[in-house]
C-alpha cells in the first residue's frame, strides 16, 4: 500500500528546470514521471543535489523516442540519460527486481508500472522516496521522510534479505552513515554479514570506500564496521592495528591512531588513503626490546603495502604511486631547524609536488598521538612549511633538467660521447647546485665542469643525507 502526502518543501527550490521539463514531456505524452534516489533524500535534507534520478513507466525506447538528445547507458536495466540544457539526467523505468544471483545481480529485471514496486527495490528508506514535482507529492511507503528526520540508516524490508540479495549495500550502508553522520537501525547493522562482501567487484567496493573516506569524520563508521567484521573483509590490513600498542609516546593503538589520522587529514582521497594506510606496516614490523617498542621500517614496508591495498583495490595508478610515496616518506627526518640544502635535498627526493602532502600527512600523523592539546611543537611544525615553501618558491634548482647547462653542453666541454657518462656529470653538478644555488649559471657551471674528471669518484658518489 502507498501513502500519499501532499507537502510543499523546499525540495523545489533545487529542482533544475531541466529536471522539471523533462518530467513535464513524460507526463504530456501521457506517463508517469517522479524524482527518486539521493537528490531527493538531499534537498529534504536541505542539500543542492549534483544528480537528478527520473523514474517513469515510459520503457527505455519510449524514453529514447520522447528526447532528442540521450545516451542509451543501461538499457538492459531501463536507465537512459537525456541531455537536456548542459545537464545529464538519469530516466530509469520502473522497476522490479528478480531473483538475486551470486548476492549482487538480479536473474532478470521486469519493468513495472507502478512507483510503489520501484521503490520496494531500492536499499534504504531515505533513499525510496518519490517526489511528483507537478502535483507536489511525495510517495513515501517505508517512513523515509521520518528516517530522514530521525538520521536513521535502515534497509527497505528485511535487512538479511535485502543484504543476501546484493552485498554491496552493506558498504553503502556504511558509507552513507560516515556520509550523512546517520545512527545504524539496529536491526540492520546486526544483518551485516562480512564475507558476502567477496560477491563485490573491487572497482564496486572501491568507489563507495572512496566515498566513505571522504566523509568529515570517517573514523566512527569504521569502527563500527571493524566491530562487525566487515572491516577485516575489504582491509585486514588496516584491522590487524587493532591492539597493536606502540609504547608511551602514543596513547592510541595502530588502528585508532591511523583512524585519527584519517579525520584529521583534509579530505583529498589521496591524503585520506595516505592517512589511514602510513603506519599499515606497524603490526608487521612492531619488535619489543629492552629500549622499548620499535617499527623499524614499517616506512618502507608500508610502501609496499599501500601499493599492494590500492592495486588489489583497483585504484588508478597515479593514486596507488602518490599514496605509496605518502606512505614511505611520511617519516621524514627534516625539521624546522635543518639547513637549506638539508631541505632542497628533501624536495628533489620527494618531488616538489609532494611536499605539501607530505607536511599534511606530517599534521595529521601528529594530531593522531592524541595529546595535541599539550604538543608544543605546532610552531615548528609551521616554521617548516613555511621554509619549504620559501625554498620551493625560491629560484633554487631541484632536477638536471632545472640546470642551466644541458648534455649537449656536457658533451661539448668535455668531448664526451652521448652516454650514462653525460647524466653523471650532470647528477655532480646537480649535487653542487643543491648544495649553493648561486652556481646555476651557464658560465658558472661550464667552468665547474672542467674540475670535474680531477674528482676522485668517492666524493662524486657522495651519499644523499639530509643533516
Ligand atoms: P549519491 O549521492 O552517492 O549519488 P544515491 O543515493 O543517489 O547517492 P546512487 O548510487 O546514485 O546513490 O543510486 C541512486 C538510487 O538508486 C539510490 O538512492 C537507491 O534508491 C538506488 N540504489 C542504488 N544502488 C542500489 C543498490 N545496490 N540496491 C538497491 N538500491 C540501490
Ligand atoms: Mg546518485
Amino acid at each position: 500500500m502507498t501513502f500519499m502526502f501532499r507537502v510543499s518543501h523546499d525540495i523545489q527550490e533545487h529542482i533544475p528546470q531541466a529536471v522539471r521539463a523533462i518530467c513535464d514531456t513524460l507526463k504530456d505524452n501521457g506517463y508517469q514521471a517522479y524524482l527518486v534516489g539521493g537528490a531527493v533524500r538531499d534537498s529534504l535534507r536541505g542539500e543542492a543535489p549534483e544528480d537528478w534520478d527520473v523514474a517513469t513507466d515510459a520503457l527505455p525506447t519510449t524514453v529514447l523516442s520522447l528526447f532528442p538528445k540521450t545516451i542509451p547507458t543501461g538499457i538492459k536495466y531501463g536507465t537512459v540519460t537525456v541531455m537536456l540544457r548542459g545537464i545529464a539526467v538519469e530516466v530509469t523505468t520502473f522497476r522490479s527486481d528478480g531473483i538475486y544471483r551470486d548476492a549482487r545481480h538480479p536473474e532478470d529485471v521486469s519493468f513495472s508500472t507502478s512507483i510503489a514496486e520501484d521503490l520496494q527495490r531500492r536499499d534504504f528508506t531515505i533513499n525510496a522516496i518519490a517526489y511528483d514535482p507537478e502535483a507536489r507529492k511525495f510517495i513515501d511507503p517505508f517512513g523515509g521522510r521520518r528516517d530522514l528526520g530521525r538520521r536513521l540508516l535502515r534497509t527497505v524490508g528485511d535487512p538479511q534479505e535485502r543484504f543476501a540479495e546484493d552485498a554491496l549495500r552493506m558498504l553503502r550502508f556504511f558509507r552513507f552513515m560516515a556520509t550523512l553522520r546517520f545512527r545504524p537501525h539496529r536491526r540492520t547493522l546486526a544483518a551485516i554479514d562480512p564475507p558476502r562482501i567477496r560477491n563485490v567487484s573491487s572497482e564496486r567496493i572501491r568507489d563507495e570506500l572512496s566515498k566513505l573516506l571522504l566523509a568529515k569524520l570517517p573514523s566512527k563508521t569504521l569502527l563500527t564496521m571493524h566491530e562487525t567484521g566487515l572491516l577485516q573483509e575489504i582491509l585486514p590490513e588496516v584491522a590487524q592495528g587493532d591492539g597493536i600498542t606502540q609504547g608511551s609516546f602514543h596513547r592510541f593503538d595502530v588502528l585508532h591512531h591511523s583512524l585519527q589520522a584519517l579525520d584529521s587529514a583534509l579530505p583529498r582521497l589521496q591524503l585520506r588513503w595516505a592517512a589511514l594506510l602510513h603506519d599499515a606496516a606497524k603490526p608487521m614490523t612492531r619488535i619489543e626490546d629492552a629500549d622499548g617498542i620499535h617499527f623499524y621500517g614499517h616506512d618502507v614496508e608500508g610502501e609496499k603495502l599501500t601499493r599492494a591495498i590500492l592495486t588489489r583495490l583497483r585504484y588508478s595508478r597515479e593514486l596507488t604511486e602518490k599514496v605509496a610515496l605518502l606512505v614511505r616518506w611520511h617519516m621524514f627526518p627534516i625539521h624546522s631547524r635543518s639547513t637549506d640544502k638539508a631541505l632542497r635535498r628533501f624536495i628533489r627526493k620527494v618531488g616538489k609536488e609532494n611536499v605539501l602532502d607530505l607536511m599534511e600527512i606530517r599534521r595529521a600523523d601528529i594530531l593522531a598521538l592524541g595529546r595535541q592539546a599539550t604538543w608544543a611543537g605546532w610552531t615548528h611544525w609551521e616554521t617548516l612549511r613555511e621554509r619549504l615553501v620559501e625554498v620551493m618558491d625560491s629560484d633554487a634548482t631541484f632536477a638536471v633538467s632545472d640546470l642551466a647547462v644541458s648534455g649537449h653542453d656536457v658533451m661539448a666541454a668535455l668531448d664526451l660521447p652521448p652516454g650514462p657518462a653525460v647524466g653523471a656529470v650532470l647528477e655532480w653538478l646537480l649535487e653542487k647546485v643543491l648544495d649553493d644555488p648561486q652556481l646555476n649559471q651557464r658560465t658558472r657551471l661550464l667552468k665547474l665542469m672542467q674540475s670535474y674528471e680531477k674528482t676522485p669518484l668517492v666524493q662524486k658518489r657522495q651519499e644523499n643525507t639530509y643533516q
